[in-house]
């Protein structure tokens, strides 16, 4: 592995600070068992004994030792954790919610065309010409929505006048107005993605990376990418002249224990402190998973996971031993809404230790704080901001200042969303050892000071009353 990408597959890592990081794709989240004791032995015998959940519910692993033989890639195809065509591996991995097929608030199951578009780039190798940021998304109208989160193609369920399931096809986040029927969803990603490739054939390089589908958007503007894509269909692409109706986003309203749509059954989400996961945990979570539910595990974007179909006399037993494995449920804890890209640990361009600071903060506030709701605080390591999904309450932007003739790790400290991309700058320069008390000190004021219903980003959006 001499030439390592940027995007990193499973067989091809790319290389960090702290050695080769390799990215398992999970399409839709869902591990059975034999899957997860699978892993929990790779990252024993390569990697430092841990997996990290991705904000795309991949399995990232770190550190692992480049040499790991061909026949372990086999055994991993075999059980359906690594592409058959390798080339198709470094595609980012296809979003569904994790709550797809269990959701109370659901129209669709999107299980099933989770599975076909991944059947389809397996069966198409020549689609590994595109950016391997290629995202698709599919929403089925569950509560757990993943509808504003970042994908290039996203296909969300909505109901048309007759009272149908349709999909509106939203391209980089933009509402194109056109709805496909679900015959008609894997016909025509096939034909963007078709259409995408032309595009990159004709552009193959764009800022010395493949081209995004952003850039074709920018030149070719939707309507005339969507003219093209049509001409490879046997339909043509209809439009809704209806607006579809904003959602409610609680990005982590699937912690704790929910009923499902089958009766009698429930799923428990478990948030783990910046996606990690020892693998004895992901051994313990699998046998847990098998004798309370049905042998699943579902990872989130939001980098924790859920146990479902656990019948309702069981939940307790199952929340008990969630709790024996040093983990828990809640969604108000400090460690349970934390993000946190890799850091100076993993990434050259960071200019701190993120994963450490985070972790050393949700410790304090612990001690400290008790909240009442969750408040999602996001370190990132420079302005790029890989590991974040939106909405974000705190935002803690790595930098380097000089203190005392020395050069040391700081941050600047953003909260709200009123301005880009972060919010407002509530902090400039707070040293690590200052930044616990300069959050704490957000939170109280915020504890203390909000309407009755106030979200913290609503809060810190008029708080320039209070002055932090
Ligand atoms: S946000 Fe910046 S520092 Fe963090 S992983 Fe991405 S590029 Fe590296």
């Amino acid at each position: 592995m001499t030439d390592l990408p940027i995007c990193p597959g499973l067989f091809y890592g790319s290389r960090a600070r702290d050695g080769i990081l390799s990215r398992m794709r999970i399409p839709g989240g869902i591990l059975n068992v034999t899957q997860c004791l699978a892993i929990a032995d790779l990252v024993d015998r390569y990697s430092t004994g841990y997996v990290q959940v991705t904000n795309r519910a991949n399995l990232q692993v770190r550190e692992t030792d480049a040499a790991i033989p061909p026949s372990v890639w086999q055994d991993l195809q075999d059980l359906g954790l690594a592409s058959h065509p390798v080339e198709i591996d470094p595609i980012r991995n296809i979003m569904s919610s994790p709550t797809a097929g269990i959701d109370r608030a659901q129209l669709i199951d999107t299980r099933p065309l989770v599975k076909a578009w991944d059947n389809y780039l397996q069966t198409h190798p020549e689609l590994s010409e595109l950016s391997p940021k290629f995202s698709v998304g599919f929403d089925g109208g569950e509560s757990v929505s993943i509808a504003h989160l970042r994908n290039d193609i996203l296909l969300a369920a909505e109901k048309n006048a007759n009272s149908t399931i349709v999909f509106r096809l939203f391209l980089n986040g933009t509402n194109t107005g056109n709805i496909l029927e679900l015959a008609q969803c894997i016909p025509a990603l096939a034909a963007l993605a078709n259409t995408y490739l032309e595009y990159s054939k004709h552009r193959p390089i764009v800022d010395s990376k493949k081209p995004r589908l952003r850039h074709l958007l920018a030149d070719w503007g939707v309507t005339n990418y969507l003219k093209r894509v049509e001409k490879q269909l046997p339909f043509l692409l209809s439009k809704s002249s209806i607006e579809p109706l904003p959602k409610t986003i609680a990005p982590y309203g699937h912690l704790g224990t929910h009923p499902q749509q089958q009766s009698d059954r429930f799923y428990t989400g478990i948030a783990l402190p910046l996606g990690r996961l020892k693998s004895q945990q992901l051994r313990d979570l699998a046998n847990l998973a098998q004798n309370f539910g049905s042998g699943i595990l579902r990872l989130t974007p939001r980098q924790n996971l859920l146990i479902s179909d656990v019948p309702y006399h069981q939940v307790c037993e199952l929340e008990k031993s969630i709790a024996r494995l040093e983990l828990h449920s809640s969604a108000t804890r400090p460690d349970s809404c934390l993000v946190a890209c890799s850091g100076s640990s993993g990434c050259a361009s960071a200019a701190t230790d993120t994963q450490s600071h985070a972790l050393k903060l949700a410790e304090d506030l612990a001690a400290k704080l008790t909240l009442d709701r969750p408040i999602n605080i996001h370190f990132t390591g420079c302005q790029k901001s890989c590991a974040q999904q939106k909405p974000i309450d705190i935002t803690l932007k790595g930098i380097r200042i000089e203190k005392e003739r020395e050069v040391v790790e700081a941050y600047d400290i953003y909260a709200g969303s009123n301005e880009l991309p972060f919010g407002r700058q509530v902090f400039r320069g707070v040293t690590v050892a200052e930044m616990p008390g300069a959050i704490e000190k957000m939170l109280r004021l915020y504890q203390q000071l909000r309407d009755p219903n106030e979200q913290f980003g609503e809060f810190a959006d008029r708080a320039d009353d209070f002055r932090f």
